[in-house]
C-alpha cells in the first residue's frame, strides 16, 4: 500500500521521498490503525492525512481550530487538484447548507470542518449518514485539558466518532504534547500508546536564546536595526504592551506591524496578509497570531516577555525557521513576566487542580530563563525526550565563560531552606540569607537561625537571582500555587553532604560594592 502511497506524494505534491514518521504514520493509517503523530512544527503533519484521504474511498474529515489554516489548506489541494472545501463560521448559512450537501453526495476527498461545527446536532446527524474512512484532528493537544490550548468542543469528537457504524480511521496530530498530554489524547480517543508515533521535537535549525538583566527595549531596538530585512515576528504578552512596541518601534523608523484581538478583523486581516506576503518585515503580536500561519521563511522570534509554559512558547518560537534554515528564538526575561503570568493564572476560571498544574507548567518556564543547561535539550526534556549533550548553538552552548565552583554558596542557600522548614518562600529565603531586619524577619524569630545574614555580602536580588538559578538546575523545588515554597529536592540532599559541587558560570553576579569600590 505504502507504494500507492509514494505515488500519490509524488504525483499531487511533486516530492519525491516522504519525510520521518510520515510513511509509518500514512501506512498505519491505510491499514486503519487509529494513529497520534507527533512532529515538530513543519514536520509535513498534513501529508500525513491528506495522502491516505486520497487512498481511502470515503471522505476525510479533518477537524481543525484555524480558519485561516482551513482556506490556505483548501487553496492548496485545489491547485494540486484535489477536491476540498471546509466549512466554518466564515461562510453564510446557506453556504454552509450547501456544502454539506454536496460533501453528503461525495463531491470531495476532504472536508475541513471547526470544531465549535460538532456542537451543531443537526450537522453531526448529516455527518454520521456520510461515507467518512477517515477523521483527522489537528492540533489534536486541545484536546486535553493539561495541553496549553484546551478547546472544550474537541471533547464532541469522541461521541462524534461512536457514532459511526463503519468506523473510521483516526489521525491526531500534534507538535506540542507533553508525556501527560501525550496519554490524555490517547485515553480520550481510545487509541492504544503503541499507535504513538513520535518523530522527535528537536529543530536543529533554531537557535535558542534567553536575555536576562538587559534592557529590553535597546536589545530589541538594536537587534531589529541588525536584522532589518529579515522576516520575523515579535511576541509581547498583553495587547497594551504590543501597542506600545509598535508605536515605539515605528517611531524609530522601522517597518513593523502589529496583531492582537483587540483590533478590528479588518486590521488583522491586512496585517496578516502584508507580513505573509513580505510587504512587511516584523510582527509585533500577541499569542493570537500565528497558530496555522505557513510563512516558512520566519526568520526570528523575539519574545518580549515570557509566556506562561514551556508548551506555549515552544510552538510560539516555533513559528521561525519552518523552511530549515538558521533561525533565531529570543526570549527577553525580565521578574515582571512572572506576576503577570501568576495575575492571569489567577483570574482564570480554571478549578484548583488545573491552576496548580499551571503554576508548576510556570515553575519550568521560569526555570528555562534561569537554566545553565543546552536551552534545547531543556526543552526536548519537558516533552519526555532524551536530549543530546548539548546543540552547540544556543545562547548557553555558546557561553564560554567557565564554570566557577559555587558549592559553598549553594551549600548556604540550601541549608538555609532547611532551617527555615521548607515552608517559606524566596522572598523570606532571600531576606535572612541578606540578613534583612525587616518585621515578618523579627516576627518569625527568622534572624535567630545559624544561617541569618550569611550572604549579606551579596545583594537581595542576586542572591534571588541565585536560587532561580539552583531552581533551574533542580537543586530546588517550589511546591505549591500562586506562592509557591522551596523545597530541597534528592539532588540538594547530595551537595549539602559535600558529595555534589554545583558548577555557574560566571560568579554569583557581581557582589555588593564595598565602600572603597564606591568611592572610587
Ligand atoms: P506541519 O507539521 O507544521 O503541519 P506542514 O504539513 O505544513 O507542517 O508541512 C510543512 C512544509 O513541509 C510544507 O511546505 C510541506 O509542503 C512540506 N513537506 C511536507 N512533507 C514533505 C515531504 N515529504 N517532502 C518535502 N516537503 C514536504
Amino acid at each position: 500500500m505504502i507504494d500507492t502511497a509514494h505515488q500519490a506524494l509524488k504525483k499531487y505534491f511533486g516530492y519525491d521521498q516522504f519525510r520521518k514518521g510520515q510513511d509509518q504514520i500514512i501506512s498505519r493509517l491505510l491499514e486503519h490503525k487509529d494513529t497520534v503523530g507527533i512532529m515538530p512544527t513543519g514536520g509535513g503533519k498534513s501529508l500525513c492525512y491528506q495522502i491516505p484521504a486520497l487512498l481511502f474511498p470515503g471522505v476525510t474529515l479533518v477537524i481543525s481550530p484555524l480558519i485561516s489554516l482551513m482556506k490556505d489548506q483548501v487553496d492548496a489541494l485545489a491547485n494540486a487538484g484535489i477536491a476540498a472545501t471546509y466549512i466554518n463560521s466564515s461562510l453564510t448559512f446557506e453556504e454552509g447548507k450547501e456544502r454539506l450537501a454536496s460533501a453528503s453526495k461525495g463531491a470531495y476527498k476532504l472536508v475541513y470542518i471547526a470544531p465549535e461545527r460538532l456542537e451543531v446536532p443537526d450537522f453531526i446527524r448529516t455527518l454520521e449518514r456520510m461515507n467518512v474512512s477517515l477523521v483527522a484532528i489537528d492540533e489534536a493537544h486541545c484536546i486535553s485539558q493539561w495541553g496549553h490550548d484546551f478547546r472544550p468542543s474537541y471533547r464532541a469528537i469522541p461521541s462524534l466518532l461512536a457514532r459511526f457504524t463503519d468506523k473510521p480511521a483516526v489521525a491526531a496530530l500534534t507538535a506540542t504534547a507533553t508525556p501527560k498530554v501525550t496519554m490524555d489524547i490517547c485515553q480520550l480517543l481510545d487509541i492504544d500508546m503503541q499507535g504513538v508515533v513520535v518523530t522527535g521535537f528537536a529543530r536543529d535549525n533554531l537557535h535558542f536564546q534567553v536575555i536576562r538583566d538587559q534592557d529590553e527595549d535597546t536589545f530589541l531596538l538594536d537587534y531589529l536595526k541588525k536584522n532589518q530585512d529579515q522576516p520575523g515576528i515579535v511576541y509581547a504578552a498583553t495587547r497594551k504592551e504590543v501597542d506600545r512596541l509598535y508605536d515605539r518601534l515605528s517611531r524609530k523608523g522601522l517597518a513593523v506591524g502589529r496583531y492582537h484581538a483587540g483590533l478590528s478583523e479588518q486590521e488583522r486581516a491586512s496585517s496578516q496578509e502584508a507580513f505573509l506576503y513580505d510587504d512587511l518585515t516584523v510582527l509585533v503580536a500577541t499569542n493570537a497570531f500565528g497558530m496555522g500561519i505557513n510563512k516558512s521563511n520566519v526568520r526570528f522570534v523575539v519574545h518580549y516577555n515570557m509566556p506562561r509554559t514551556i508548551e506555549a512558547y515552544y510552538q510560539e518560537a516555533g513559528r521561525a525557521g519552518r523552511d530549515g534554515d538558521r533561525s533565531d528564538c529570543i526570549l527577553l526575561f525580565s521578574p515582571q513576566d512572572i506576576r503577570l503570568q501568576k495575575f492571569f493564572i489567577d483570574q482564570s476560571e480554571m478549578d484548583d487542580g488545573l491552576k496548580q498544574a499551571e503554576y508548576h507548567k510556570l515553575d519550568q518556564m521560569i526555570g528555562y530563563c534561569h537554566t545553565e543547561m543546552c536551552l534545547q535539550s531543556y526543552i526536548l526534556r519537558y516533552f519526555g525526550e532524551n536530549a543530546p549533550e548539548g546543540c552547540g548553538h544556543c545562547g548557553n552552548c555558546l557561553d564560554t565563560r567557565d564554570k566557577m565552583d559555587v558549592t559553598i554558596d549553594a551549600q548556604k542557600v540550601l541549608s538555609c531552606v532547611k532551617r527555615m522548614r521548607e515552608r517559606y518562600g524566596k522572598t523570606m529565603v532571600t531576606k535572612v540569607l541578606a540578613g534583612a531586619a525587616d518585621q515578618k524577619i523579627l516576627s518569625f524569630h527568622l534572624n535567630r537561625l545559624p544561617t541569618y545574614g550569611i550572604m549579606k555580602a551579596q545583594t537581595q536580588k542576586n542572591i534571588n537571582a541565585f536560587i532561580d538559578f539552583l531552581t533551574a538546575e533542580q537543586y530546588l523545588e517550589q511546591q505549591g500555587g500562586a506562592y509557591p515554597t522551596l523545597a530541597l529536592s534528592a539532588r540538594s540532599v547530595a551537595v549539602l553532604k559535600g558529595e555534589e559541587k554545583v558548577f555557574k558560570k560566571g560568579r554569583i553576579q557581581a557582589e555588593r560594592l564595598s565602600v572603597d569600590d564606591a568611592l572610587f
